[in-house]
């Protein structure tokens, strides 16, 4: 399997993606916003797209769909309950489908509600596994749940599905916000040296050769995986004196969320 993030430079910081089989040069883009950049980078590469996954409805991810597939004839895919959602799905996923690209690559569909409600994820069925994680998760933080999410579902999903994830799993998300998360994780957390590290080696990175968390590293880092930690917990406390003593990991993850949301 061969990854290829492509960093857009747009205002919104998206991420795309391209999977590409190395035996077939088949590939798959994720969420291709830049279609004229996804075109670009498959066409130096000899690659051929042949399906589009968005792992949601949002315009931000679906935006190039329709250049996409007339440049293409790509097959589209998105979760099944986003068919009144997004236009033209010729493919409905459900937690545990596989999409293969060419001969080597499996991806296992994830449904992931809390973001929206019809979000899909995709893991590889890899060496060393890779998540492609939309907005759900993105390094060092959770994605909103603005438009068309739930922060409790967004928490089954973080504490049922990715924290249960190997640790080697490799991060792809679908944005670039990794400095401005640390912040928040270090406002949490100040005591966090691994995000102090972190977050001096990334200010400056440039996104383009951004750097690729894994799960492991997401754990000492991002808050919303950190829901036991006493110093999250006590700075919680500092802003919602009524929490317990010993809150459970769903009532911290929606106070973060919630404090998340105008920080
Ligand atoms: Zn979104
Ligand atoms: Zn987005």
């Amino acid at each position: 399997m061969i990854v290829d993030q492509v960093w857009t430079a747009n205002a919104y910081r998206n991420f795309n993606y391209l999977i590409a089989c190395p035996e077939t040069g088949e590939a798959l883009a994720i969420d291709p916003l830049d279609h004229k950049m996804c075109l670009k980078r498959a066409k130096d590469k000899g690659w051929r797209i042949t399906q589009i996954v968005n792992t949601h409805e949002h315009e931000d991810h679906t935006g190039g769909n329709k250049a996409m597939i007339a440049a293409t004839g790509a097959k589209l895919l998105a979760h099944a309950n986003a068919k009144d959602r997004i236009a033209g799905i010729d493919r409905g996923l459900d937690a545990g489908d596989v999409v293969k690209v060419g001969r080597t690559v499996e991806l296992e569909a994830l449904d992931t509600p809390g973001h929206t409600m019809s979000h899909v994820c995709l893991l590889s069925h890899t060496d060393t596994p890779a998540l492609f994680c939309g907005d759900t998760l993105f390094n060092a933080g959770a994605g909103n749940c603005h438009h068309g999410g739930h922060p409790a579902e967004l928490y089954e999903t973080f504490a049922g599905q990715l924290a249960k994830l190997p640790d080697a799993t490799m991060i792809y998300p679908g944005h670039d916000y990794i400095a401005n998360n640390l912040k928040f994780t270090l406002d949490r957390e100040p005591d966090n040296t691994r995000a102090t590290e972190l977050l001096d080696g990334v200010a400056d990175q440039d996104p383009a050769k951004a750097l690729v968390s894994n799960l492991a590293l997401e754990k000492e880092v991002n808050a919303f995986f950190r829901l036991h930690n006493p110093t999250v917990i006590a700075r919680l406390r500092e802003a919602f004196p009524d929490l317990p003593d010993t809150p459970d990991a769903k009532t911290v993850f929606l106070k973060l969320r919630e404090l998340r949301n105008s920080w």
